[in-house]
């Protein structure tokens, strides 16, 4: 009779553990997501109740993405933001804030590349890279922060990294944006433990190849190669931007209360061979 009761109190009970990844009345700013992964994630963030400030340099992709957030019952707004621009960045953030009435998650997935041998970088390039890579999630973390900590209210900061910061990005020729990212790995796990008094909790997500925009291009360079790669991946398929979804959600959510500092890799199993 006790076993019983106790089995029947868990039966009742498994509906509500799913309310733990539930986002209602919350608001993110997702970086970058006018089109690709950003769009995607921010439209999965929406679907689990999130209102969502779209920041994006692509002004017209930005409104693009809020009207096909909308157009699915989501609740969203668009702003042309560079994140490597501090001014930039605190008018989005209050834009944000002051259009739904706080924020709690921010997703740091602007991001660019490029190709060249090392040895033949131009200094610009270099430097392009590195500033909206690791600049982005520079400005955007510590103003969020900021505004938490003067709210004296939790956040969570879910940084869009790669397995490229892991690994050598064989026949990339991007070790540039390789060092980008794992400069981000790095930056989550220090400011997770610095912010950490602060309930500010920062994770990151590092995806394997994903079919968007940026891979696109290595397609249209060198096909062969492309293939190649995909036949490394052992799930056989580069993955799909609404792969990210339930990681991103969950890091987001309370389900991940107890986690900060964590990368989560999600590449179909490049990285584990
Ligand atoms: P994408 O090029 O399709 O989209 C990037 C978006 O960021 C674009 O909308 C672009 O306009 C925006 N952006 C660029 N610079 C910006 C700036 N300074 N300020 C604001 N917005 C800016 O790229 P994606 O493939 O969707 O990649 C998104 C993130 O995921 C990047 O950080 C990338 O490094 C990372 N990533 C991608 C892959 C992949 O296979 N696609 C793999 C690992 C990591």
């Amino acid at each position: 009779m006790a076993a019983n009761s106790t089995s029947h109190s868990q039966a009742e009970a498994a509906p509500g553990i799913l309310q733990i990844f539930r986002l209602d009345g919350r608001t993110a700013v997702v970086t970058g997501a006018g089109r690709g992964l950003g769009l995607s994630m921010a439209a999965a963030l929406a679907q689990a109740g999130t209102q969502i400030a779209i920041f994006d340099v692509n002004l017209a992709d930005a409104e693009e993405a809020a009207s096909s957030i909308a157009s699915k019952g989501g609740k969203a707004i668009a702003a042309k933001i560079d994140v490597t621009d501090a001014q930039q960045v605190q008018q989005g953030i209050k834009m944000a804030i002051d259009a739904f009435g706080g924020m709690d998650i921010l997703v740091n997935n602007a991001g660019i590349t490029s190709r060249s041998p090392f040895e033949d970088l131009e200094e610009e390039d270099w430097e392009r890279v590195l500033k909206v890579n690791m600049g982005g999630t520079y400005q955007c973390s510590r103003q969020a922060a900021r505004y938490w900590i003067d709210a004296d209210k939790s956040g969570s900061i879910i940084n869009i990294a790669s397995i490229s910061g892991f690994v050598g990005n064989r026949g990339g020729l991007n070790s540039h944006y390789c060092a980008t990212k794992g400069g981000v790995v790095a930056l989550t796990r220090s400011l997770a433990v610095e912010w950490a008094p602060h309930s500010i909790r920062v994770n990151a997500i590092a995806p394997g190849y994903f079919a968007t925009p940026m891979t696109d291009r290595l397609k249209n360079i060198n096909r062969a190669f492309y293939d190649e790669l995909v036949g490394r991946v052992p799930l056989g398929r580069f993955g799909s931007p609404p792969d990210l979804a339930g990681a991103v959600i969950y890091l987001a959510s309370d389900a991940s209360i107890y986690v900060t500092g964590h990368v989560l890799v999600i590449d179909g199993g490049y990285t584990a061979w």
